[in-house]
């Protein structure tokens, strides 16, 4: 995939009607925005429209209303929020395509905004169906999509749309695709990558395919657990992925011929059982992985673990990170994953976080400024390092 995609600076936009994709999926409480970060996140690309006398015609999903036009997902509350934000009306359409949505888009003057209904009321959305998008291209001269968090769906309003527009980025996917791809595509060594996270099987490719790009793979967290029983420990009652053994003992031989260093964890802290409530008081101790109880499950990396991963961070240049080294959520257990964050904000290699937990762990922790960058899109970032195609970002026009 071409990583080097022409963004809203690379294309003249006075003037013209503007169709930009953005991530409005806000959380919402009793009909009020419990936190509005991705509207204010969407605004250098919404105000360099504006000022570049764009007629900005805005569009989101929210939700999964699958079709139905279920009034408490309306995107009336963003509006009403965006406008704050901005200090200028936006223009509320009542429907997604239709009539009114057209009958605004056509009267919008220069520099006017305006936001069309959730998209997903639209049962062709999801298919991507050729007719939505069309009726969503009839209302605009250019597609922008800044919208990462979606661009591993083919939707109409991510990507179907541009088979009838010149598309290119908004500033939020062009940060995405410019930090991540450099990464992939063109590191500066030594490239470490970290993984954790629950399962195995949640991240496969991703394992298959940093082996192909890194200098030392990390791997902690949940998925340790089914390595370690592949080297022939017994793991206790820690996650196990029986099925996938042998995956994790042809990555180990995959990792060995490409001269890829992968670390695995050495002690980690056992407790009886899984913390409930999850964040609840429990007992642990930190016992070497080749001696984990039979009675007793593996919940965070130990601290001379702690210590190896971090020395090896600190010698990278470039680091991706994605999935918790334990079970974060709870203080006791959260120590493995404040050491890394912690090895991550010292380092000054260029630092990229994906997924939806890792990147809340960095934000709750207290590490999020010291990281190069944290993406916004969790099943999008994944896609992006298991080297997949996204359709919201192979839409775009080359430059
Ligand atoms: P991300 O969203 O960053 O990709 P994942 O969803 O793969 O991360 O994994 C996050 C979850 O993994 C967290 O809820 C965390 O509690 C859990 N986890 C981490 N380590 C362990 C472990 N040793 N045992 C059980 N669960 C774990
Ligand atoms: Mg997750």
């Amino acid at each position: 995939m071409n990583y080097n995609k022409k963004s809203i600076e690379d294309i003249e936009v006075a003037g013209k009607r503007v169709l930009c994709r953005c991530d409005f999926n806000v959380p919402t409480k009793n009909g009020v925005i419990t936190s509005d970060k991705r509207i204010v996140a969407a605004l250098p690309t919404i105000q360099y429209l504006v000022e570049h006398k764009a007629k900005v015609i805005l569009c989101s999903h929210m939700g999964k209303p699958k079709g139905e036009w279920k009034p408490e997902l309306s995107l009336k509350v963003v509006a009403d929020r965006l406008s704050e934000l901005l200090g200028q009306e936006v223009i509320m359409a009542a429907d997604v395509a239709g009539e009114d949505a057209k009958a605004k888009a056509a009267a919008l003057k220069e520099g006017q905004v305006m936001l069309l209904e959730n998209t997903r009321y639209m049962k062709g959305e999801t298919k991507n169906d050729p007719e939505l998008s069309k009726e969503l291209a009839s209302m605009a001269d250019i597609f922008v999509n800044d919208a990462f968090g979606t661009a591993h769906r083919a939707h109409s309003s991510t990507a179907g749309v541009a088979d009838y527009l010149p598309a290119v980025s908004g500033y939020l996917v062009q940060k995405e695709v410019s930090i991540m791809g450099k990464a992939l595509a063109d590191p500066e060594r030594p490239f470490v990558a970290i993984l954790g996270g629950a399962k195995v099987s949640d991240k496969l490719n991703v394992i298959n395919n940093l082996l192909e790009k890194v200098d030392t793979l990390i791997i902690g967290g949940g998925m340790a657990y089914t390595f370690q029983a592949a080297k022939g420990s017994s793991v206790g009652k820690s996650l196990l992925d029986e099925s996938k053994i042998d995956y994790c003992k042809e990555m180990m031989a995959k990792a060995e011929a490409k001269g890829v260093k992968l670390l695995l964890p050495v002690d980690c802290v056992v407790a009886s059982d899984f913390p409930n409530p999850i964040d609840g008081p429990i007992e642990v101790k930190t016992v070497p992985v080749t001696e984990i109880p039979d009675d007793m499950e593996g919940l965070d990396i130990g601290e001379k673990t702690q210590a190896i991963f971090a020395e090896a961070v600190k010698n990278a240049k470039t680091v991706v990170w994605n999935g918790p080294m334990g079970v974060f959520e709870n203080p006791t257990l959260a120590k493995g994953t404040i050491a890394m964050a912690q090895a991550l904000a010292d380092s000054d290699a260029t630092t990229i976080v994906g997924g939806g937990d890792s990147a809340a762990a960095c934000e709750q922790l207290g590490f999020a400024d010291k990281i190069t960058h944290i993406s916004t899109g969790g099943g999008a970032s994944l896609e992006f390092l298991e080297g997949l195609e996204l359709p919201g970002i192979a839409c775009l026009q080359d430059k």
